[in-house]
């Protein structure tokens, strides 16, 4: 069967990964967190003190990086690893989230990760999120889809996974990183976050994990003209 390209933007927490987890799944396709990539990338220039308004610093750390993701049958999802080092965890901090997006609006940066996500894409078969897959790295994919939901539902949602790892993390810190985040996603001069012409909304504030499966599925169906047996 012909094998697609879906692509999954949108707002800081609105459930993408898991969507897109679960999209990918059910169609044996690859998942690839784009996001994840950006993060790693933080996560190195925070540990190595790298200056990142010095282009020149920037440009010497990204040689030095390296990202793969491997699947871990633990876990069962793909993991990034920065220079072999499984950093799937670590990434996930607020104190990378708090620099994330400043680093993400870098256009060096940015050709850096959206060349890799190009090269993982070749092949098809495969569903990526983010904020610019639909818009910038993959134009021409045959479905691409824009999540959101409301702010609250978002914060929340985002407490809940942070505070399993970080039970002092307050609801008025989320809050403001997540604001914060779609402010400088949304507003940054390279590739911001928004909505391709030809991408269908899903607005998860109101539905379950399987309906919105379902409406995905359905929307692969209709893309593949054909029908799923249920
Ligand atoms: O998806 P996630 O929230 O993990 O992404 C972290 C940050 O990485 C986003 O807030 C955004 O600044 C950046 N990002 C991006 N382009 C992508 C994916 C993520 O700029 N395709």
């Amino acid at each position: 069967m012909q094998k697609l390209t879906i692509t999954i933007d949108g707002w800081s927490s609105c459930g993408k990964s898991t969507l897109a987890k679960q999209l990918a799944k059910k169609l044996g396709y690859v998942y690839i967190d784009s996001g994840a990539m950006y993060r790693a990338i933080t996560l190195y220039f925070l540990r190595n003190h790298v200056d990142w308004t010095d282009i020149n610093e920037v440009k010497e750390a990204l040689q030095q990086i390296e990202l793969e993701f491997l699947f871990n049958p633990k876990s069962d999802q793909s993991e990034i690893l920065l220079n072999g080092e499984n950093v799937e965890f670590v990434i996930r901090d607020l104190v990378v989230a708090e620099k994330v997006s400043e680093i993400a609006t870098i256009r060096e940066v940015r050709d850096f990760a959206v060349a890799q996500q190009r090269k993982m894409g070749r092949k098809k078969g495969i569903v990526m999120d983010g904020r610019d897959i639909g818009t910038v790295v993959f134009p021409d994919a045959e479905l691409k889809i824009f999540m959101t939901a409301d702010n609250a539902i978002r914060v929340q949602r985002r407490y809940n996974e942070l505070y399993e790892k970080n039970p002092n993390i307050t609801l008025e810190e989320v809050k403001t990183n997540l604001e914060l985040r779609d402010f400088i996603d949304s507003n940054r001069e390279i590739s911001p976050l928004r909505q391709a012409d030809d991408a269908r909304l899903l607005d998860n504030s109101n539905i379950s994990e399987a309906e919105q499966l379902k409406i995905a599925l359905n929307w692969v169906d209709e893309t593949l003209h054909v029908k799923r047996k249920t």
